[in-house]
């Protein structure tokens, strides 16, 4: 058994992207029910975190582009882009989404709890320094990396974005940094753009980017070979001091704006490897951010299977219905998990 800290807010829900926008409140809401239903809920302690202050955003974020974000919510909302919305509650939720990654941090260092997960919105991986993008305003993992070089002295930092999409804003942030080792599968060609196997750094970063730029259709099978054969045989040459987790839902097989064939389980099997992992070199100080997923019960099931598996259990809720229609997975994943690892192996030894 380990000790899990969820947190969640009622102000994340009142983030607002307008009717018909896929990142919208039931997310969280539709998993807290799936987690108060399976008796999860019971077992993990379900907080409610603290804001992050200005400075703390600062940490990745000019004042400047806060002030965009302010304002815009002052004003009573806009669009930062074609998909990216700021309500007049935005602001506040957003400096909550990523209170919770701090407030993770610190009762992680505190000892108050072994691992955490953030049931927040806004999402933040897409989020750059300087611009607001793909549903997210302030990129809560990056902020909570360098909170942590900051608060704790943390040199070794591995970041594992499973969302379906790429995680620009990280990588952006971090590329020539080698306290960060962030790590991305994602489907591609696809939204945003980046992310393909060249893309490993620069100067001093350079090998601490590792990106699977993988098929549409790819399933569970190639997401666990690049974490056995790549992912995990890299992380424990890094021997990270801390493990997070950009933990987004949308290469579930139901997702409607990603093709992947993730299953629910999938997660658990993802998020049994990074808890070893962390046991294994970090004291199993380990956190997760959620980021995109849009099929309700796909995101539900796979976050209470995810959690389940922090807190030391074996839940392994199942999906309904068929997976992917019953279409064959794309096997052209593998021969991008080979074409990463070349990619990679001037750097590392694997
Ligand atoms: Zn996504």
């Amino acid at each position: 058994m380990s000790r899990t800290a969820v947190f969640f807010d009622p102000l994340y829900l009142e983030h607002d992207n307008g009717f018909g926008h896929p990142e919208r409140p039931e997310r969280l809401e539709v998993t807290l029910q799936v987690l108060r239903s399976t008796g999860l809920a019971d077992r993990v302690s379900v907080l409610s975190p603290r804001d992050a202050t200005v400075e703390e955003i600062e940490l990745v974020h000019p004042g400047r582009y806060i002030n965009v974000v302010k304002d815009a919510a002052a004003a009573g909302g806009g669009w930062l882009d074609a998909d990216t919305h700021v309500s007049p509650r935005s602001y506040d939720a957003a400096l909550r989404s990523a209170g919770a990654a701090l407030e993770g941090l610190e009762r992680i260092f505190a000892g108050e709890t072994d691992n955490a997960f953030c049931l927040a919105r806004p999402p933040g991986h897409h989020a750059t320094a300087t611009r607001g993008m793909g549903f997210c305003l302030f990129n809560n993992n990056a902020v909570a990396s360098r909170f942590a070089m900051e608060k704790y002295g943390v040199e070794r930092i591995f970041i594992l974005d499973w969302d379906a999409h790429h995680g620009n804003g990280i990588q952006d942030i971090f590329y020539e940094d080698d306290r960060v080792l962030y790590v991305s599968l994602h489907q591609y060609p696809h939204y945003p753009g980046s992310g393909s196997y060249q893309e490993t750094g620069r100067g001093r970063g350079e090998g601490y980017t590792v990106n699977f730029p993988l098929p549409a259709r790819t399933g569970e099978d190639v997401y666990l070979a690049a974490f056995d054969e790549v992912i995990i045989p890299l992380a424990r040459k890094y021997r990270p001091q801390l493990v997070l987790i950009s933990a987004g839902y949308d290469a579930h097989f139901n997702d409607p704006l990603c093709s992947m064939l993730l299953k629910a389980t999938s997660y658990a099997e993802m998020a049994s490897r990074l808890k070893s992992l962390a046991e294994e070199v970090c004291e199993g100080r380990m956190m997760a951010a959620l980021e995109g997923g849009y099929d309700l019960d796909g995101i539900a099931r796979s976050i209470a299977n995810t959690i389940s598996v922090f807190a030391g259990e074996d839940l392994r809720l199942e999906d309904e219905g068929v997976l992917g229609g019953g279409v064959p997975p794309s096997a052209r994943g593998r021969d991008i998990v080979e074409a990463t690892r070349r990619a990679i192996s001037p750097f590392w030894e694997i």
